[in-house]
């Protein structure tokens, strides 16, 4: 897990490791699908309120 957050560079206290979802527009662009990112990231907890994720919990 990074000491920063992988999406804005901050480095706050409340990091957490995420998926992120990329969100899949049609022509019209109405949201249709959902997709989980492959790998995981580490965000801050701005991020993790702005941008569609799934969280990942500690194994
Ligand atoms: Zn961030």
């Amino acid at each position: 897990m990074s000491d920063r957050c992988e999406s804005c560079g901050d480095d706050g206290p409340e990091l957490a490791t995420v998926q992120r979802v990329y969100v899949v527009f049609d022509e019209a662009h109405v949201p249709v699908d959902e997709r989980l990112a492959d790998e995981f990231e580490t965000w801050c907890a701005l991020c993790r309120i702005t941008y569609p994720h799934q969280p990942v919990s500690p194994s």
